[in-house]
């Protein structure tokens, strides 16, 4: 309690610790305010570990004239791309062309030509192909990403792993971003500037009393219940954020969201070259194939309507035959199921605009402050990825017509944990670590900068050996690692470990896996008394 009888509040207490939450914790921290975030599972658990993990534009969304998001999340790339070029890099996305490519019917753009020119029948003209890059090149304001490009793909090797029937291609630029590690370091800097995370920490209730919040928590490993109070609640839940707003706290919004799944299939590396794939099918949709984790290739994503968030989203069948008949009309290599090595699901927690089919529904973001019980709560719907920065911008302008805020925006040009050298200092800062630690081969060193940037030294101590990491769990995984991930990146589990913080799930057995969780059981106690 306070001196005048009030409990002691936290300014802003946020429900959820996906991107969006943790972005805003991190820029509302950074301006001073007391910040308090519950996660009920680990961080980024749902879909922001889900993604596509694009850092982009998104070209489809401009025939659906979504130009402010377009801009806005072109702009973003270069400023993100500098403030993390350990887990974000440049990459080029070509796009075979061929005569047969279709738009989805209801998009404006589709609507606009099969009224002026109706012999197209819904066919996707190169010109509209080559305007759109156009756009996407000038909108941006690109320094560091080249422009768009054309392919002949019977020369180049770009061309080699694709049917022959495509003898074109335009190329053009976006960013790839390692997810669920982008929001594990977005809340390190929220916790390093003052912010409380709590994950594994359910939300069951949120009441307003006096003015103020009160929050009732309940700790989903121990059971036991807590109770807090802020001036002002975030409800960044993501697919759970209209339950938060009918169960938990019992407001009388209309606002609601709309749940779209997509799913993403794993196979062994499909073709030599570091470029991505941007596909088009005859349904209007388009999937990308994508060189992932070195010696894989990640191919998605799927549309599908998902009305439960708690049933955890799953690749069903029908969406990994769906996704290999679609990679297997463009390459040589024809696909199957058994080529399939891992799938991941997620849903994407859309503002529900009345759209018709699940991909033409926006993926804008809408920020909605409802004041009914007395204090504010600010709702968010949809969003992306690449866009969370600036949502967390305009949630602080909206939060600051609440509370008073210390300063104004400041994360633009601020790094993130690791994140502090320059874009084209990748390969410097490996040869360093390699240098410093000569035990590590090139594959561990490269892994470890990707992952921590200048901390990846941190992780390794004083070792002057690999023997001095402690337990060796397979594939470059270290006890050492795992005692960091623990103490620094609120990493509980195996599953928190090797499909979150690391993707090495992707390279250890199920064995192995087994083994790191036995291990982490067996020093649960003191593991836990060193983290605190
Ligand atoms: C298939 C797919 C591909 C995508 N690809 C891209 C892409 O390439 N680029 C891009 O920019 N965007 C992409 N997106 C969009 C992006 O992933 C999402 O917009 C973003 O991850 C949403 O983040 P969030 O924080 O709102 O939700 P989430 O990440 O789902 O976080 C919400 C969190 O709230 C927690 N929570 C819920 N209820 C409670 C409670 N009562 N108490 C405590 N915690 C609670 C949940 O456990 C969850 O962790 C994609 C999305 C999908 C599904």
């Amino acid at each position: 309690m306070t001196h005048s009888g009030q409990p002691k509040a936290f300014d802003l207490f946020i429900i959820g610790g996906g991107i969006n939450g943790c972005g805003i914790a991190r820029d509302a921290s950074g301006r001073g305010m007391s910040v308090a975030l519950a996660e009920m599972d680990d961080l980024a658990s749902a879909t922001s570990s889900a993604s596509t993990k694009l850092f982009h534009g998104g070209l489809r969304y401009l025939e659906y004239f979504e130009f402010r998001l377009v801009r806005e999340a072109l702009v973003e790339r270069e400023v993100l791309l500098k403030a993390m070029p350990h887990i974000s890099w440049p990459m080029r996305f070509v796009l075979p062309y061929h005569a047969d490519m279709r738009f989805e019917s209801d998009t404006p753009t589709s609507r606009l030509l099969s009224m002026i020119m109706p012999w197209m029948k819904g066919r996707r003209p190169a010109w509209l192909i080559r305007l759109g890059l156009f756009l996407y090149d000038t909108l941006g304001g690109r320094k560091i990403l080249p422009g768009t490009a054309t392919l002949d793909l019977t020369t180049s090797p770009e061309g080699a792993p694709l049917q022959s029937r495509f003898a074109k291609a335009y190329e053009y630029s976006d960013c790839w971003i390692e997810d669920s590690r982008l929001v594990v370091l977005n809340a390190r800097d929220a916790e390093a500037r003052g912010a409380r995370i709590m994950t594994r920490t359910r939300v069951v209730s949120a009441q307003c009393e006096n003015g103020l919040w009160r929050i009732e928590t309940q700790n989903t490993e121990t059971g036991k219940t807590a109770t807090h109070h802020a001036r002002m609640l975030v409800n960044a839940g993501g697919p759970w954020v209209g339950d938060i707003i009918q169960t938990n706290m019992r407001l009388n919004s209309r606002e609601g969201v709309r749940l779209v799944r997509g799913s993403h299939i794993v196979t062994r590396k499909l073709y030599d070259h570091d470029k991505c794939y941007f596909f088009q099918g005859t349904d209007g949709r388009i999937i990308f194939a994508i060189p992932y984790e070195t010696d894989f290739t990640l191919i998605g994503t799927t549309d599908a309507e998902h009305t439960d968030p708690s049933q955890k989203p799953v690749c069903t069948p029908q969406e990994q035959s769906y996704l290999l008949n679609f990679a297997n009309q463009y390459f040589n290599q024809q696909l199957g199921d058994d080529d399939v090595v891992w799938s991941y699901s997620g849903v994407r927690p859309l503002y529900d605009d009345g759209a018709s089919s699940a991909t033409a529904a926006t993926r804008d973001y809408t920020l909605k402050v409802d004041t009914s019980t007395g204090a504010p709560v600010l709702n968010i719907f949809g969003g992306k990825i690449t866009t969370y920065r600036r949502l967390a911008e305009s949630a602080l302008d909206q939060i600051g017509e609440h509370l008073p805020l210390a300063k104004g925006p400041w994360t633009a040009g601020a790094t993130l944990p690791g994140g502090d050298f320059a874009v084209d200092g990748f390969d410097a800062l490996v040869a360093k670590l390699r240098f410093d630690f000569a035990f590590l081969d090139d594959v561990w060193a490269r892994r470890l900068v990707r992952a921590y940037g200048t901390q990846a030294a941190d992780v390794l101590g004083d070792a002057k050996t690999a023997a001095d990491l402690g337990q060796d769990f397979g594939a470059t995984l270290c006890e050492s690692e795992v005692r960091w991930l623990i103490a620094n990146e609120y990493a509980q589990t195996a599953t928190d470990i090797v499909w979150r913080r690391t993707k090495l799930g992707l390279r250890l057995t199920p064995e192995q896996i087994s083994q790191l969780d036995a291990w982490l059981e067996h020093n649960r106690h003191a593991l836990s008394r060193a983290a605190e």
